[in-house]
């Protein structure tokens, strides 16, 4: 019963074995709050998520750490562009962010650690860094010296070369360097400015990297179990916080395990705003369940590539549909053990669902602990958190349907076939089924739902 995770640095799956037995610190690179978070920005949460609820079901007392970037270029530009004070603009983005991870039923971080609070532990790295001679300063920045690093660029196994093509590197005339990177930057007027650390007089603000060399410090230690974050973060941010962090402490490695997650394409394209396919979670969960969307993100192993489309929204609906009328009488009973198998590989969550559609038809033939079996170990991978009855009370929004005109016709359905009227029975299903309403009949009553 061992977990097995796949190590971007060393490029294989290997046996996760915490540094402290029982204890397991994760350290994730969250959102920069600039704008209304899209789906691709709510894959990594549910990842994540998945990993946490197997460590703690097995005992573990997880330390999730989530960031939020909330100094960043583009948030100052942004609010800038909206006429509204950055603070505001964070708060903001950072509530939809919150609201959206919860409704895909993903648990609170333990920390969610603010780049803005963490200022004093940059600077404490920072000077570290000029001091034992990893980092200098030029024309009021601090920079850190890669051809300090002897093994910089092994975590995404890259050449010097490709690193300084891929990295879009500024060309700035004090760097000593063009790989260098910045650690501290001057702040031009309006920008938000801290009093600046090795001696620089003007009043400036971090680089990005340095936000997660600081918090992950602060809220997890020198080195820690698992680090991760979005497969574009590999080059550079990533990168950057191991020189930042190991030539800060001198340790061999700055987390144990490198965990990346897949890109996110919508209908086969990249999602942009420029192409019209830009989906932001909040307009999602409109018309869908958050279960629907973590179900439909599920469908795909955590480092391959999603394709986002609708066919397979509404496929995960009829799914999940049929889970919850199978199940909702059952009590949680035995893991699968195939479920079981599957997270433990790397978290391979398409196997563990090929073995929920095997309970589900044997529920459906009326086998309870099949049952019972299917509600535990969909309950694992953080489904079945709605009761039977609000699931099936879930109307999409861009659906207008005329709810008391249905409750009527049910009513009136419901009378024929007590009257055993069912010519008259019949043609109201059909009317409701014009209407874009599916009837269902139980021992228990006659519900509705959308038809999708
Ligand atoms: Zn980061």
């Amino acid at each position: 019963m061992t977990l097995r995770l796949y190590d971007t640095a060393t490029r294989s799956v290997r046996d996760f074995v915490p540094k402290t037995p029982g204890k397991v610190g994760i350290y994730v690179c969250g959102l920069t709050v600039q704008s209304v978070p899209h789906i691709g920005h709510l894959r990594s949460s549910v990842n994540y998520d998945i990993l946490r609820r197997w460590l703690q079901h097995t005992n573990h007392d997880v330390t999730f750490i989530r960031n939020v970037t909330d100094v960043d270029d583009k948030i100052n530009a942004r609010a800038a562009e909206r006429g509204i004070s950055i603070r505001d603009l964070t708060e903001e983005t950072y509530k939809y962010f919150k609201e959206d991870v919860a409704a895909l039923g993903c648990l609170p971080p333990s920390v969610e650690p603010r780049a803005t609070e963490h200022v004093d532990q940059m600077k404490t790295l920072i000077e570290r860094l000029v001091k034992n001679g990893c980092a200098y300063v030029a024309a009021d920045h601090v920079l850190f010296e890669v051809k300090k690093m002897q093994d910089y660029g092994k975590l995404s196994k890259r050449s010097l070369d490709e690193m300084i093509a891929g990295a879009r590197v500024e060309i700035a005339p004090f760097k000593k360097d063009p790989m260098d990177f910045v650690l501290w930057k001057p702040s031009k007027a309006g920008e938000p400015a801290w009093p600046s650390p090795a001696g620089i007089e003007a009043p400036g603000r971090p680089g990005w990297h340095i936000e997660c060399s600081a918090m992950s410090w602060k809220h997890l230690g020198e080195t820690f179990d698992i680090h991760g974050g979005g497969i574009d973060l590999v080059f550079p941010h990533h990168e950057n916080e191991i020189a930042q962090s190991r030539c800060a402490f001198h340790t061999r490695v700055m987390a144990n395990f490198w965990m990346h997650n897949g890109f996110l394409q919508v209908e086969g394209d990249k999602m942009s705003k420029s192409l019209g396919n830009f989906i932001t979670i909040h307009d999602l969960l409109k018309d869908w369940p958050g279960e629907t969307v973590r179900f439909t993100m599920l469908q795909t192993h955590y480092r391959q590539p999603i394709n986002w489309t609708i066919a397979g929204l509404k496929e995960s609906q009829k799914n999940l549909d049929h889970w919850y009328e199978l199940t909702a009488e059952a009590k949680p009973g035995y893991l699968c053990s195939e479920v079981v198998g599957a997270l433990l590989d790397d978290l391979n969550t398409p196997k563990a669902f090929a073995a929920l559609h095997e309970l589900r038809a044997e529920a459906a033939k009326g086998a309870r602990p099949a049952a019972a079996s299917l509600k535990a170990s969909a309950q694992l991978i953080g489904l079945f958190q709605w009761s039977a009855a609000k699931w099936t009370s879930f109307r999409p929004a861009s659906i207008s349907i005329d709810e008391r005109k249905v409750q009527r016709l049910i009513e009136a359905r419901s009378a024929a076939r007590a009257a055993k009227n069912f010519k008259e029975s019949d043609r109201i299903r059909d009317e409701l089924a014009a209407m874009g309403v599916v009837v269902k009949d139980s021992k228990d009553g006659t519900t509705w739902e959308i038809a999708r």
